[in-house]
C-alpha cells in the first residue's frame, strides 16, 4: 500500500471559502493541500457583481485566479471528491475518491451546501418512508432489502458500494457517470446492478416506497431508494465525525474563529449557513485558514 501523504492542513472544497483558507494558511508557512472540484462550486456558474471592488466578473475567472494565487504560496490542489474522514490519536485521515490516503493535522471544510433534490414525483412524499439522502445515516434500515441509488457522482457510487455490505439487492440509476477510474472499477467489479444512461420518472408507492420508475418505461421494485446527488455533503461527513450541526442538522456550527466543535476542525462558507455570498464565504475562509495553521504549528510542535 502506498505511504499516505501528510500536510500540516487539508482544506475540502475549492469554492472562495476554500481558496481563501489556503491563501492564508499557505502564507503561514504550512504545508497545505486543497480537494475539490472547481466545477462543483456554486460560484463556477455565477456572474459576480455584488462583491466589494469586483464588477460583473465570470466566476470561473474568479475561482482560476484564487486557485493560481493559492498554488503561488505553495498551496497543493488534488481535483478530487473525499468519501470519508477519521479521526486519529493526532489528526485526521482521509480517504478520496481514487482511493488516496492523506493524513493532516488540521482540516478545513468548505465544501458548500448542496441542493441535491431529484425534483420527481414521490420524492417529498416519501421522504422519511423509503427515500433517503445519506446512506451513511439510513443505508442500516435497509438490510436484506432491494434499494436503489440516484446519481452520477462519487457520493453515489460510494453510497451503492457501502450498501453492498447491507442490502441484497443494489441498484445505480445514473444518467452519466462522472468519478474516478478508480472507484469506477470498483463499483463495475461489485454486486451493484448499473442502470446507466437512464434517468428517474418518478418513485412510486402506497404507504411506502415500492418502485422506481425510469424515463424509458422500465420499472425497478426497490424498498428504498438513495438520492446522493454530487459529493459526499455535510451530513455524511459530519455523522462519521461527530461535527456538532445546527438545530435544523442543515449548517455546520462554528464559533467566531470558524472552529467547529472538534479542536482542529474548521468549516467556512456556505456550509456554515446563510447568506449563501461570496463575501461571507472569502471572509470566513480567511479566519479559518489563519487558525487551522496556528493549531496545526501548534500541533507540531507538541509531537
Ligand atoms: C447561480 C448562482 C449565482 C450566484 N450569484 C452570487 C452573487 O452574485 N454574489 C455572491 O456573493 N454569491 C453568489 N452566489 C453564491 C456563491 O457562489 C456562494 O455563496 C459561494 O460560492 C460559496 O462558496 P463556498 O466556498 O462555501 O462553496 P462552493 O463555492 O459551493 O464550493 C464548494 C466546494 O466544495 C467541494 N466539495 C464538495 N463536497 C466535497 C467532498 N466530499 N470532497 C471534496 N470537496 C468537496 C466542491 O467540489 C467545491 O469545490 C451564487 C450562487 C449561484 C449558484
Amino acid at each position: 500500500m502506498d505511504t499516505p501523504q501528510a500536510y500540516d492542513v487539508v482544506i475540502l472544497g475549492t469554492g472562495p471559502a476554500g481558496l481563501q483558507a489556503a491563501i492564508h494558511a499557505a502564507r503561514k508557512k504550512v504545508s497545505v493541500l486543497v480537494l475539490g472540484k472547481e466545477t462543483k462550486s456554486s460560484l463556477f456558474h455565477a456572474h459576480i457583481e455584488n462583491f466589494c471592488c469586483i464588477f460583473n466578473v465570470p466566476g470561473e475567472e474568479i475561482l482560476n485566479t484564487g486557485r493560481q494565487q493559492a498554488a503561488g504560496f505553495g498551496a497543493q490542489f488534488l481535483e478530487e471528491d473525499v468519501l470519508s474522514i477519521i479521526q486519529q490519536a493526532k489528526g485526521f485521515e482521509l480517504q478520496t475518491e481514487s482511493g488516496a490516503t492523506i493524513r493532516t493535522s488540521a482540516l478545513i471544510i468548505a465544501t458548500g451546501t448542496h441542493r441535491n433534490r431529484l425534483g420527481v414525483k414521490g420524492e417529498k412524499e416519501f421522504i422519511g418512508k423509503g427515500v433517503s439522502y445519506c446512506v451513511d445515516c439510513d443505508g442500516n434500515f435497509y438490510k436484506g432489502q432491494t434499494v436503489a441509488v440516484v446519481g452520477n457522482e462519487s457520493a453515489a457510487v460510494d453510497g451503492a458500494l457501502t450498501l453492498t455490505g447491507i442490502a441484497a439487492q443494489v441498484h445505480l440509476v445514473c444518467d452519466r457517470l462522472d468519478v474516478s477510474d478508480a472507484l469506477k472499477t470498483r463499483m463495475e467489479n461489485s454486486r451493484v446492478t448499473i442502470h446507466a444512461g437512464k434517468k428517474v420518472a418518478r418513485i412510486q408507492g402506497d404507504q411506502e416506497v415500492e418502485s422506481l420508475l425510469l424515463q424509458d418505461g422500465v420499472s425497478i421494485k426497490v424498498n428504498g431508494v438513495f438520492i446522493e446527488l454530487g459529493a459526499k455533503g455535510l451530513l455524511q461527513l459530519a455523522t462519521t465525525l461527530g461535527i456538532a450541526l445546527d438545530d435544523e442538522m442543515r449548517y455546520v456550527r462554528t464559533d467566531k474563529g470558524q472552529a467547529t466543535n472538534l479542536p482542529g476542525i474548521y468549516a467556512a462558507g456556505d456550509i456554515c449557513g446563510p447568506p449563501w455570498q461570496m463575501a461571507k464565504a472569502v471572509g470566513e475562509g480567511c479566519v479559518a485558514g489563519i487558525n487551522a495553521a496556528a493549531f496545526a504549528r501548534g500541533s507540531n510542535r507538541s509531537q
